[in-house]
């Protein structure tokens, strides 16, 4: 059993001014994987005036200074690779191969992306009239959900590092393992003391304390809305500058010339993949009504390419919903897809068949479904797919616009006006045209209520900047 009671402030792991302590369940095996300290505010106070005494050094670190800590930090992730798979495997319940294919590479793509984008970025501009110099906002309070332990830190981090400002951390409850390891591994690459501080605890002390402190210039927060909101109310009171990155009800719209297996397996893949727990997952299949039943029976051979089980078994796909609540969460929602009418294609309540323990769903699609719904309209965060049929394109846009979510939308088929046209109508924050690969250097963020703000490459960079307009700079 891992236990881990410590704080890391100011360079050191120290103990906590509380002696509560905040267990950690294997999702997998309901058994606690250790535990870690629920801080306080008053570690919380001291990690901030840590991060603010370090602040006036290393906001002046040079570029190319801070280049290289980034790519040290980036060559000890590596060093630490066996360590985050593990890990991620027994506090998310990460199918194996899942943690280190996607997880692990994850967290480390945004530090090499940020020393990259580090390399070209443009911190000052001479205009005829004046000069403009980026400067780092100063201490950012980073605040992190469960779903992507590594990757939803390491984006944060890796800009607030590359734009040079310093930082109090606070991971998931559910998931703190892989950010204590992320600690190790800024510590080790040299990351200066009271730049990087780790406060772990709950999101009402902890998460609170930092978005009300009023030597935090900054909130850079992921998780839900309802959370997202609060933050938000939180930094009003003294000005702070936020960004948000929140949920999602993504729309996925099959073309009709599109290849009905490819799609299918798309489909089943986006929602199976993190067990549905991606905010940008696409959950809303709009899909041609004359394709409908054609599409429904090939998701129904392929669910079997998408083992559901025992996350340390290498064939696995899709492991267990990352805590009970969440599964109970999910559970709810499959019964409310019944109650208002939706008809189960695939799938349904309970866990699969021949699992009698840990927090698993089954892959579960919902037919006869009206974007109206409660299942169509809200986040489930689990493996849960709506398919919801269209007549012509325009319907289709109008069904996938038809959301309070912008965070993410995909199109599936050949014809190339067709693919242009609904890419550029959707209102989100990034758009897949068929199974594309991600660009880490491009931005990711939300529309409407997916969000404020942006991460990832230079976009996540500026988000720790803010401009300084100079008039009568003696050149
Ligand atoms: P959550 O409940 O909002 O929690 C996120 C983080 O906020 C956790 O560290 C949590 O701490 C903390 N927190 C909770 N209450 C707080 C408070 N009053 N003040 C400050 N911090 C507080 O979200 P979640 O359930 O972990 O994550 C799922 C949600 O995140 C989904 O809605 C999903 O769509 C969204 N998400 C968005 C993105 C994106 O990039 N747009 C990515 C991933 C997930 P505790 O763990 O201690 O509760």
């Amino acid at each position: 059993m891992l236990n881990h009671t410590k704080q890391y402030i100011n360079g050191e792991w120290v103990d906590s001014t509380g002696s509560d302590t905040i267990e950690v369940i294997n999702p997998a095996t309901e058994e606690v994987v250790g535990k870690i300290s629920s801080g306080t505010k008053e570690d919380v106070n001291r990690a901030v005036q840590a991060a603010k005494e370090a602040f006036p050094s290393f906001s002046k670190m040079s570029v190319d200074d801070r280049i290289k800590l980034l790519e040290a930090i980036a060559e000890e992730y590596e060093n630490r690779k066996d360590d985050l798979v593990k890990i991620m495997t027994a506090e998310l319940g990460a199918p194996i191969t899942k943690s280190e294919e996607i997880h692990f590479k994850m967290g480390l793509t945004h530090f090499k992306e940020a020393a990259e984008q580090l390399k070209t970025f443009k911190f000052t501009e001479k205009r005829e009239k004046s000069y403009i110099q980026k400067e780092p906002i100063g201490v950012a309070g980073l605040i992190t959900p469960w779903n992507f332990p590594t990757n939803q830190l390491s984006t944060k981090l890796a800009s607030a590092l590359a734009a040079g400002c310093t930082m109090v951390v606070k991971p998931a409850s559910q998931t703190p393992f892989a950010a204590v390891i992320l600690a190790e591994i800024l510590d080790k690459a040299g990351v200066p003391k009271g730049v990087f501080n780790l406060v772990n605890g709950s999101g009402s002390t902890v998460g609170e304390a930092i978005s009300t402190h009023p030597d935090v210039d900054i909130v850079s927060f992921t998780g839900s809305g309802e959370v997202g909101s609060g933050l938000m109310k939180n930094a009003a009171e003294d000005i702070k500058n936020i960004s948000l990155e929140l949920g999602g009800k993504s729309p996925f719209v099959i073309l009709k010339d599109a290849d009905v297996k490819e799609a299918a397996k798309a489909a089943l893949g986006q929602i199976a993949m993190n067990t549905g727990q991606v905010c940008s997952a696409a959950t809303r299949m709009i899909v041609p009504e004359e394709m409908h039943d054609e599409f429904i029976e090939a998701m129904k051979e392929l669910v079997t390419e998408f083992p559901v089980g025992d996350p340390q078994d290498k064939n696995t796909f899709m492991g267990p919903q990352v805590s009970k609540d969440q599964w109970e969460t999910v559970q709810s929602y499959i019964k409310r897809g019944e109650e208002e009418g939706a008809t189960i294609a695939i799938g349904g309540p309970g866990r699969p068949d021949g699992i009698n323990k840990g927090f698993f769903s089954q892959i579960t699609v919902f037919t006869n479904v009206k974007n109206d719904m409660t299942i169509a309209q809200e986040e489930i965060f689990g493996p849960v797919m709506s398919v919801i049929k269209y007549k012509d394109l325009d319907e289709a846009i109008d069904i996938a616009n038809d959301t309070i979510y912008g965070l993410a939308g995909y199109v599936f088929g050949n014809d190339k006006e067709d693919l242009k046209k609904v890419a550029f109508s959707i209102r989100a924050g990034q758009i897949r045209i068929n199974d594309s690969e991600t660009d880490r250097s491009a931005p990711f963020g939300g529309f409407k209520q997916s969000g404020i703000g942006r991460e990832w490459g230079d976009y996540g960079i500026e988000e720790f900047l803010e401009p300084k307009a100079i008039m009568g700079m003696p050149f």
